[in-house]
Protein backbone atom coordinates (compact mmCIF):
# COMPACT_ATOMS: atom_id res chain seq x y z
CA UNK A 1 0.00 0.00 0.00
CA UNK A 2 1.07 3.70 -0.50
CA UNK A 3 1.89 5.59 2.02
CA UNK A 4 2.32 9.65 2.04
CA UNK A 5 3.82 12.61 3.54
CA UNK A 6 3.58 15.74 3.29
CA UNK A 7 6.71 17.82 3.05
CA UNK A 8 5.31 21.41 2.55
CA UNK A 9 1.65 22.70 3.75
CA UNK A 10 0.08 24.50 0.51
CA UNK A 11 0.35 28.06 -0.36
CA UNK A 12 -2.53 28.66 -2.69
CA UNK A 13 -5.93 27.14 -2.83
CA UNK A 14 -7.11 24.46 -4.32
CA UNK A 15 -7.13 23.83 -8.47
CA UNK A 16 -9.85 25.03 -10.60
CA UNK A 17 -12.71 22.71 -11.48
CA UNK A 18 -11.57 21.91 -14.89
CA UNK A 19 -8.70 19.79 -14.50
CA UNK A 20 -6.43 18.89 -17.60
CA UNK A 21 -4.02 16.02 -16.68
CA UNK A 22 -1.33 15.02 -18.71
CA UNK A 23 0.42 11.81 -18.20
CA UNK A 24 3.96 11.99 -20.04
CA UNK A 25 5.72 8.90 -20.84
CA UNK A 26 8.82 9.44 -22.55
CA UNK A 27 9.88 6.03 -24.66
CA UNK A 28 12.71 4.49 -26.42
CA UNK A 29 12.36 0.93 -27.81
CA UNK A 30 9.53 0.27 -25.69
CA UNK A 31 7.06 -1.88 -28.25
CA UNK A 32 6.87 -4.53 -25.81
CA UNK A 33 5.72 -2.78 -22.98
CA UNK A 34 3.76 -0.59 -25.00
CA UNK A 35 0.15 -2.41 -25.16
CA UNK A 36 0.29 -3.30 -21.27
CA UNK A 37 1.28 0.20 -20.29
CA UNK A 38 -1.63 1.60 -22.53
CA UNK A 39 -4.13 -0.47 -21.23
CA UNK A 40 -3.44 0.11 -17.54
CA UNK A 41 -2.81 3.80 -17.84
CA UNK A 42 -5.89 4.39 -19.76
CA UNK A 43 -8.13 2.84 -17.36
CA UNK A 44 -6.41 4.78 -14.33
CA UNK A 45 -7.24 7.88 -16.47
CA UNK A 46 -10.87 6.62 -16.60
CA UNK A 47 -11.32 5.96 -12.74
CA UNK A 48 -9.61 9.36 -12.13
CA UNK A 49 -12.07 11.18 -14.17
CA UNK A 50 -14.78 8.52 -12.91
CA UNK A 51 -13.08 10.03 -9.37
CA UNK A 52 -13.46 13.30 -10.16
CA UNK A 53 -9.75 14.29 -9.47
CA UNK A 54 -9.32 14.84 -13.02
CA UNK A 55 -11.63 16.23 -15.56
CA UNK A 56 -9.93 15.63 -18.37
CA UNK A 57 -6.75 13.15 -19.54
CA UNK A 58 -4.21 13.41 -21.54
CA UNK A 59 -1.92 10.08 -22.12
CA UNK A 60 1.01 11.68 -24.07
CA UNK A 61 3.98 9.15 -25.37
CA UNK A 62 7.06 11.20 -26.80
CA UNK A 63 9.27 8.52 -28.88
CA UNK A 64 12.65 9.49 -28.51
CA UNK A 65 13.68 8.48 -31.90
CA UNK A 66 13.02 4.68 -30.70
CA UNK A 67 14.57 2.33 -33.81
CA UNK A 68 11.88 -0.54 -32.97
CA UNK A 69 8.21 -0.55 -33.73
CA UNK A 70 7.54 1.73 -31.11
CA UNK A 71 6.03 4.61 -33.06
CA UNK A 72 3.86 3.21 -35.24
CA UNK A 73 2.35 1.13 -32.28
CA UNK A 74 1.73 4.97 -30.46
CA UNK A 75 0.20 6.00 -34.05
CA UNK A 76 -2.07 2.22 -33.38
CA UNK A 77 -2.78 3.09 -30.06
CA UNK A 78 -3.57 7.30 -30.43
CA UNK A 79 -6.59 5.68 -33.16
CA UNK A 80 -7.78 3.53 -30.95
CA UNK A 81 -7.87 6.25 -27.93
CA UNK A 82 -8.78 9.65 -27.96
CA UNK A 83 -7.30 10.31 -25.18
CA UNK A 84 -3.55 9.25 -25.67
CA UNK A 85 -1.22 11.35 -28.04
CA UNK A 86 2.41 11.11 -29.26
CA UNK A 87 5.17 13.02 -30.35
CA UNK A 88 7.62 11.50 -32.55
CA UNK A 89 11.39 13.51 -31.90
CA UNK A 90 13.74 13.24 -34.96
CA UNK A 91 15.90 11.73 -33.14
CA UNK A 92 17.43 9.98 -29.91
CA UNK A 93 18.19 12.81 -27.38
CA UNK A 94 17.68 10.77 -24.06
CA UNK A 95 15.74 10.11 -21.64
CA UNK A 96 15.96 13.72 -20.19
CA UNK A 97 15.26 15.69 -22.88
CA UNK A 98 12.53 13.30 -24.22
CA UNK A 99 11.25 14.73 -20.86
CA UNK A 100 11.52 17.90 -21.25
CA UNK A 101 9.68 17.96 -24.87
CA UNK A 102 6.86 16.20 -23.29
CA UNK A 103 6.44 18.79 -20.31
CA UNK A 104 6.87 21.52 -22.83
CA UNK A 105 3.71 19.75 -24.27
CA UNK A 106 2.15 19.77 -21.39
CA UNK A 107 2.75 23.31 -20.41
CA UNK A 108 0.89 24.20 -23.30
CA UNK A 109 -2.08 22.40 -23.11
CA UNK A 110 -2.93 21.15 -19.65
CA UNK A 111 -3.28 21.92 -16.13
CA UNK A 112 -1.43 19.32 -14.12
CA UNK A 113 1.22 16.64 -15.82
CA UNK A 114 2.51 13.33 -13.94
CA UNK A 115 5.96 12.26 -15.68
CA UNK A 116 6.62 8.43 -15.62
CA UNK A 117 8.52 5.72 -17.44
CA UNK A 118 7.18 3.34 -19.80
CA UNK A 119 7.89 0.49 -18.07
CA UNK A 120 5.62 1.16 -15.17
CA UNK A 121 8.28 0.32 -12.92
CA UNK A 122 6.81 3.17 -10.68
CA UNK A 123 3.54 2.30 -8.81
CA UNK A 124 0.70 4.12 -11.02
CA UNK A 125 -0.88 3.46 -7.80
CA UNK A 126 0.48 6.76 -6.52
CA UNK A 127 -0.90 8.98 -8.90
CA UNK A 128 -4.12 9.53 -7.50
CA UNK A 129 -2.45 9.96 -4.13
CA UNK A 130 -0.64 12.93 -6.07
CA UNK A 131 -3.47 14.30 -7.44
CA UNK A 132 -5.47 14.49 -4.21
CA UNK A 133 -2.18 16.58 -3.49
CA UNK A 134 -2.52 18.44 -5.95
CA UNK A 135 -6.59 19.50 -5.38
CA UNK A 136 -5.05 20.48 -2.05
CA UNK A 137 -3.10 22.81 -3.69
CA UNK A 138 0.59 21.25 -3.56
CA UNK A 139 2.39 22.34 -6.62
CA UNK A 140 4.88 19.62 -6.69
CA UNK A 141 4.68 16.08 -5.40
CA UNK A 142 7.43 13.77 -5.30
CA UNK A 143 7.15 9.61 -5.90
CA UNK A 144 9.84 8.54 -3.70
CA UNK A 145 11.01 4.55 -3.84
CA UNK A 146 10.62 3.22 -0.36
CA UNK A 147 11.62 0.00 -0.96
CA UNK A 148 14.08 -1.53 -3.83
CA UNK A 149 13.73 -5.62 -3.50
CA UNK A 150 12.79 -6.48 -7.30
CA UNK A 151 16.24 -4.53 -8.00
CA UNK A 152 19.18 -6.85 -8.77
CA UNK A 153 22.03 -6.57 -5.63
CA UNK A 154 24.08 -4.55 -8.30
CA UNK A 155 21.52 -1.79 -9.67
CA UNK A 156 20.27 -1.59 -5.71
CA UNK A 157 23.71 -0.42 -4.35
CA UNK A 158 24.64 1.84 -7.35
CA UNK A 159 21.37 3.56 -7.39
CA UNK A 160 22.13 4.27 -3.45
CA UNK A 161 25.64 5.17 -3.86
CA UNK A 162 24.44 8.10 -6.85
CA UNK A 163 21.87 9.34 -4.07
CA UNK A 164 24.35 9.37 -1.40
CA UNK A 165 26.83 10.85 -3.38
CA UNK A 166 24.29 13.49 -5.43
CA UNK A 167 23.27 14.39 -1.48
CA UNK A 168 27.31 14.91 -0.50
CA UNK A 169 27.77 17.27 -3.59
CA UNK A 170 24.60 19.66 -2.95
CA UNK A 171 22.73 19.07 -5.55
CA UNK A 172 19.60 19.10 -4.17
CA UNK A 173 18.01 15.79 -5.34
CA UNK A 174 15.92 14.16 -3.02
CA UNK A 175 16.89 11.00 -1.85
CA UNK A 176 15.46 7.67 -3.87
CA UNK A 177 13.17 10.13 -5.91
CA UNK A 178 13.79 9.14 -9.72
CA UNK A 179 11.40 11.58 -12.24
CA UNK A 180 7.91 9.75 -11.07
CA UNK A 181 6.74 13.21 -9.89
CA UNK A 182 3.76 15.13 -10.57
CA UNK A 183 4.17 19.17 -11.49
CA UNK A 184 1.34 22.05 -11.37
CA UNK A 185 1.06 24.55 -14.84
CA UNK A 186 2.62 27.01 -13.14
CA UNK A 187 5.70 24.63 -11.52
CA UNK A 188 6.16 23.81 -15.21
CA UNK A 189 6.15 27.11 -16.36
CA UNK A 190 8.89 27.92 -14.15
CA UNK A 191 11.02 24.81 -14.88
CA UNK A 192 10.45 25.81 -18.51
CA UNK A 193 12.33 28.94 -18.42
CA UNK A 194 15.92 27.71 -17.01
CA UNK A 195 18.11 28.06 -20.18
CA UNK A 196 20.46 24.67 -19.79
CA UNK A 197 21.10 21.92 -22.31
CA UNK A 198 22.31 19.67 -19.72
CA UNK A 199 19.73 18.54 -18.35
CA UNK A 200 19.07 17.16 -14.50
CA UNK A 201 15.78 17.49 -14.24
CA UNK A 202 15.22 16.32 -10.72
CA UNK A 203 17.76 18.51 -9.36
CA UNK A 204 16.76 21.00 -11.46
CA UNK A 205 12.96 20.69 -10.26
CA UNK A 206 14.01 20.57 -6.55
CA UNK A 207 15.62 24.01 -6.68
CA UNK A 208 11.98 25.25 -7.91
CA UNK A 209 11.34 25.19 -4.05
CA UNK A 210 7.00 25.43 -4.66
CA UNK A 211 5.03 23.48 -2.17
CA UNK A 212 5.41 19.95 -2.23
CA UNK A 213 4.74 16.93 -0.83
CA UNK A 214 6.30 13.30 -1.38
CA UNK A 215 4.50 9.87 -2.12
CA UNK A 216 6.08 6.73 -0.98
CA UNK A 217 5.65 3.59 -3.27
CA UNK A 218 7.60 0.15 -4.02
CA UNK A 219 8.96 0.02 -7.15
CA UNK A 220 8.49 -3.27 -9.07
CA UNK A 221 10.16 -5.12 -11.54
CA UNK A 222 10.05 -4.11 -15.18
CA UNK A 223 7.36 -5.63 -17.15
CA UNK A 224 9.53 -6.73 -20.54
CA UNK A 225 12.03 -5.33 -22.98
CA UNK A 226 16.12 -4.26 -20.95
CA UNK A 227 17.24 -1.49 -19.13
CA UNK A 228 18.19 1.81 -21.03
CA UNK A 229 20.40 2.54 -18.25
CA UNK A 230 23.24 0.11 -18.17
CA UNK A 231 26.25 0.90 -16.55
CA UNK A 232 27.95 3.44 -18.42
CA UNK A 233 25.07 5.59 -19.09
CA UNK A 234 23.87 5.15 -15.48
CA UNK A 235 27.84 6.46 -14.87
CA UNK A 236 27.54 9.52 -17.71
CA UNK A 237 24.01 10.12 -15.56
CA UNK A 238 25.51 10.66 -12.39
CA UNK A 239 28.72 12.58 -13.50
CA UNK A 240 26.34 14.65 -15.50
CA UNK A 241 24.15 15.36 -11.75
CA UNK A 242 27.09 16.64 -10.52
CA UNK A 243 28.51 18.99 -12.56
CA UNK A 244 25.41 20.25 -13.91
CA UNK A 245 24.32 21.32 -10.26
CA UNK A 246 27.57 21.23 -8.10
CA UNK A 247 30.95 22.87 -8.00
CA UNK A 248 32.44 20.94 -5.23
CA UNK A 249 34.54 18.55 -7.35
CA UNK A 250 36.18 21.42 -8.46
CA UNK A 251 36.62 22.78 -4.73
CA UNK A 252 37.44 19.42 -4.07
CA UNK A 253 40.18 19.87 -6.86
CA UNK A 254 41.44 22.84 -4.47
CA UNK A 255 41.72 21.08 -1.46
CA UNK A 256 43.85 18.31 -2.51
CA UNK A 257 46.17 20.43 -4.32
CA UNK A 258 46.35 21.80 -0.69
CA UNK A 259 46.79 18.17 0.82
CA UNK A 260 49.40 17.32 -1.55
CA UNK A 261 51.31 21.00 -1.07
CA UNK A 262 51.80 19.99 2.60
CA UNK A 263 52.77 16.62 1.70
CA UNK A 264 55.58 17.56 -0.56
CA UNK A 265 56.46 20.30 2.23
CA UNK A 266 57.02 17.38 4.84
CA UNK A 267 58.70 15.51 1.87
CA UNK A 268 61.09 18.20 1.30
CA UNK A 269 61.77 18.80 4.65
CA UNK A 270 62.85 15.25 5.37
CA UNK A 271 65.34 14.98 2.33
CA UNK A 272 66.98 18.12 3.76
CA UNK A 273 67.64 16.92 6.69
CA UNK A 274 68.68 13.37 5.24
CA UNK A 275 71.31 15.53 2.48
CA UNK A 276 71.92 17.56 5.69
CA UNK A 277 72.90 14.23 7.65
CA UNK A 278 74.74 12.61 5.00
CA UNK A 279 72.74 9.92 4.23
CA UNK A 280 71.95 8.38 1.12
CA UNK A 281 68.36 7.85 0.03
CA UNK A 282 67.98 4.86 -1.97
CA UNK A 283 64.66 6.61 -3.27
CA UNK A 284 63.61 4.50 -6.53
CA UNK A 285 60.29 3.19 -4.99
CA UNK A 286 59.30 6.59 -3.56
CA UNK A 287 59.56 8.20 -6.74
CA UNK A 288 57.79 6.00 -8.96
CA UNK A 289 55.12 5.64 -6.48
CA UNK A 290 55.18 9.54 -6.16
CA UNK A 291 55.40 9.75 -10.22
CA UNK A 292 52.75 7.59 -10.31
CA UNK A 293 50.09 8.94 -8.05
CA UNK A 294 50.52 12.66 -8.73
CA UNK A 295 50.45 12.35 -12.49
CA UNK A 296 47.10 10.33 -11.88
CA UNK A 297 45.86 13.17 -9.40
CA UNK A 298 46.76 15.39 -12.05
CA UNK A 299 44.77 13.36 -14.64
CA UNK A 300 41.78 13.53 -12.86
CA UNK A 301 41.77 16.75 -11.96
CA UNK A 302 42.38 18.03 -15.54
CA UNK A 303 39.02 15.75 -16.39
CA UNK A 304 37.06 17.07 -13.72
CA UNK A 305 38.09 20.82 -15.37
CA UNK A 306 37.36 19.29 -18.52
CA UNK A 307 34.10 17.80 -17.71
CA UNK A 308 33.17 21.90 -16.49
CA UNK A 309 34.28 23.35 -19.26
CA UNK A 310 32.98 20.92 -21.71
CA UNK A 311 29.36 21.94 -19.95
CA UNK A 312 30.41 25.54 -20.86
CA UNK A 313 30.78 24.57 -24.75
CA UNK A 314 27.71 22.84 -24.63
CA UNK A 315 25.65 25.69 -23.03
CA UNK A 316 27.22 28.30 -25.23
CA UNK A 317 26.36 26.56 -28.75
CA UNK A 318 22.69 26.82 -27.20
CA UNK A 319 21.51 24.31 -29.56
CA UNK A 320 18.01 23.61 -30.32
CA UNK A 321 17.07 20.75 -27.37
CA UNK A 322 14.93 18.52 -29.61
CA UNK A 323 12.87 18.54 -32.40
CA UNK A 324 9.53 17.35 -33.13
CA UNK A 325 9.41 15.33 -35.87
CA UNK A 326 5.59 13.76 -35.71
CA UNK A 327 2.63 13.98 -34.36
CA UNK A 328 -0.95 12.46 -33.74
CA UNK A 329 -4.00 14.70 -34.07
CA UNK A 330 -1.61 16.65 -36.02
CA UNK A 331 -4.82 18.87 -35.80
CA UNK A 332 -3.31 20.65 -32.65
CA UNK A 333 -0.90 23.01 -33.05
CA UNK A 334 2.63 21.39 -33.17
CA UNK A 335 4.81 22.38 -29.73
CA UNK A 336 8.04 24.09 -30.99
CA UNK A 337 11.25 23.64 -29.18
CA UNK A 338 11.97 26.41 -26.63
CA UNK A 339 14.75 28.91 -27.20
N1 LIG B 1 14.33 6.50 -22.29
C1 LIG B 1 14.26 7.52 -23.25
N2 LIG B 1 15.39 7.79 -23.97
C2 LIG B 1 16.58 7.14 -23.78
C3 LIG B 1 16.63 6.14 -22.77
C4 LIG B 1 15.49 5.86 -22.04
O1 LIG B 1 13.21 8.12 -23.46
O2 LIG B 1 17.55 7.44 -24.48
C5 LIG B 1 13.11 6.20 -21.51
C6 LIG B 1 12.72 4.72 -21.47
O3 LIG B 1 11.93 4.37 -22.58
C7 LIG B 1 11.93 4.65 -20.17
C8 LIG B 1 12.65 5.67 -19.29
O4 LIG B 1 13.40 6.51 -20.16
O5 LIG B 1 10.59 5.06 -20.33
C9 LIG B 1 13.58 5.04 -18.26
O6 LIG B 1 14.41 4.06 -18.86
P1 LIG B 1 14.65 2.63 -18.21
O7 LIG B 1 13.37 2.10 -17.66
O8 LIG B 1 15.33 1.76 -19.22
O9 LIG B 1 15.65 3.00 -17.01
P2 LIG B 1 15.84 2.23 -15.62
O10 LIG B 1 14.48 2.09 -15.00
O11 LIG B 1 16.45 0.91 -15.95
O12 LIG B 1 16.73 3.12 -14.83
MG1 LIG C 1 12.79 1.33 -15.86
Amino acid sequence: MTTETIEAMPQHTAAPADTHLCLVVPCYNEQEVLADTTLRLTQLLQRLRHEGLATRTTLLYVDDGSRDGTWPLIEAHAQAHPEVKGLKLAHNVGHQHALWAGLTWAEQHCDVAVSIDADLQDDIEAIPHMMHYYHRGIDIVYGVRRARRTDTWFKRTTALAFYRLMQMMDTGVIYNHADFRLMSRRTLHALLCFEERNLFLRGMVASLGFPSAMVYYDRSERQAGESKYPLRRMLSFAIDGITSFSVRPLQCITYLGLVCMCIAACVIAYGLWSYLQGRTVQGWTSQLVSIWFVGGAMLLACGVLGEYVGKIYREVKHRPRYFVEQETHPDNPPSQPPH
